[in-house]
């Protein structure tokens, strides 16, 4: 096995390391923790993502057609990788990851030219209606239902769990159109502004005291016919193929290294007293797995990377990455904690132990990682039948 680049590899990855330098300072969220997103923390943030429009890498993946980069699977990981290893942000979200490349294949004219140029200028911020409160891992038996009247579809329902739907100008979701039909086949992928009426959204404070999902409610919504994306009834398969063009994995992998060198610092940093490192060899065990556990992550992204660049989709392989490297950043989340002994469990942002209280809250943040994007148990279920080819139970 050879990791190393090849020469044009290694002067693209030498490219993407000077646009950091240039502008990377600009999106190193270091924030400021009791307020979140400061002003100033948003407007470095705008600045590092007018550099990325600029540059034209605000979709790595998409092809040139459309005004992506057009970037091969290789390239897209050491962009990634090297965004990872410098701390610093991929930018677009669910326009560029999921919508975008979803109205290239099943999108009309009219859908692609309206709205594919305003992701890639990062002017709509969209936000994915999937989930209800009785349909998440059995996501087809969704309930909210679209009547259809004239040229316009009349919705009603509930939408739970929708991260950033406060923020959102656009949402895309899945509705039922036949109620009648299996479940799978009677669902439609609509588009609509968040700003159309009888829409709400009503925020969700998670236990970290965050909040980053939402209620979203419809209540006689009016959808253009012409906002329906591909056939109707076909929701489901159009939805299906939100393709992974950009879910190489690469950047959570690296993520974890640098997380785990942070650690390693602070814990030298403190002063011994605050934390266990010179009372607990468990602790430095724990480390030491844990760091081992990184590289085993790292792999799993190599993996997944070398199907992509074969122009395949990863499929099991995929899962094995996400249910590794979450369940890791739990690890990882606890690792952290237990380095500072009670101090630890403190939450108080004011005091400098245990991190101002991150390590407390960075605890409680890592738990949704394992629901989030399909959770651990479903990600295990693709693994036995479509890995192992085992039966479904
Ligand atoms: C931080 C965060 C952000 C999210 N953002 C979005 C978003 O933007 N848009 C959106 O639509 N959704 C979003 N979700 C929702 C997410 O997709 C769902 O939470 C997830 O799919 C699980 O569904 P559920 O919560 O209904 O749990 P359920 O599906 O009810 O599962 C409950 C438990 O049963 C287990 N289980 C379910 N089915 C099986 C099975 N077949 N075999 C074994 N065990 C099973 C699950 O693993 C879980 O432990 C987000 C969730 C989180 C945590």
């Amino acid at each position: 096995m050879n990791l190393k680049d090849t020469p044009e590899q290694a002067t693209f990855r030498e490219e993407v390391r000077a646009f950091i330098r240039e502008h990377g300072s600009s999106a190193r969220f270091e924030g400021d923790y009791e307020s979140g997103w400061s002003p100033e923390a948003r407007e470095r943030m705008k600045a590092w993502r007018e550099a990325i429009v600029a540059r034209g890498w605000v979709a790595p993946a998409w092809p040139k057609q459309y005004g992506g980069a057009g970037m091969s699977p290789v390239e897209q990981f050491i962009l990634n990788e090297e965004f990872a290893e410098h701390g610093v942000s991929n930018v677009g979200g669910f326009g560029v990851m999921m919508i975008g490349p979803t109205l290239m294949v099943h999108g009309s004219e009219e859908q692609k030219a309206e709205h594919l140029p305003k992701i890639l200028r990062g002017e709509v911020v969209w936000c994915q209606g999937w989930s209800e409160p009785s349909a998440g891992s059995d996501l087809a038996s969704l309930q909210t239902r679209a009547i259809r009247d004239g040229d316009e579809y009349v919705l009603n329902g509930q939408k739970i769990w929708t991260s950033g739907a406060q923020y959102a100008h656009w949402m895309y979701m899945l509705a039922r159109t036949d109620p009648d039909a299996p479940k799978h086949r009677g669902i439609s992928l609509l588009m609509f502004p968040m700003k159309t009426p009888g829409v709400s959204v009503r925020p969700l404070v998670n236990m970290a005291n965050n909040a980053g999902f939402n209620e979203v409610f419809f209540e006689d919504v009016r959808v253009p016919v012409k906002n329906r994306v591909g056939e109707e009834n076909r929701g489901w398969y159009v939805g299906m193929t939100l393709t992974d063009f950009e879910r190489s994995g690469i950047g959570n992998a690296v993520g974890t290294q640098r997380r785990l060198e942070g650690i390693l610092k602070r814990a030298k940093e403190r002063p011994a007293h605050e934390t266990v490192l010179d009372k607990a060899n468990t602790w430095r065990l724990q480390m030491a797995d844990r760091w081992v556990e990184a590289e085993i992550a790292r792999l799993f992204s190599y993996h997944n990377i070398t199907i992509q660049a074969r122009n395949l989709i990863p499929n099991h392989e995929a899962s094995m990455s996400k249910l590794f490297t979450s369940e890791l950043g739990q690890r990882i989340a606890a690792t952290n904690l237990k380095l500072y002994g009670l101090y630890g469990t403190l939450w108080d942002r004011s005091r400098e132990e245990a991190e101002r209280g991150r390590a407390a809250d960075g605890y409680l943040q890592a738990v949704s990682s394992t629901i989030a994007g399909g959770t651990s148990e479903v990600q295990r279920n693709i693994i036995a039948t479509r890995g192992l080819g085992l039966p479904r139970g």
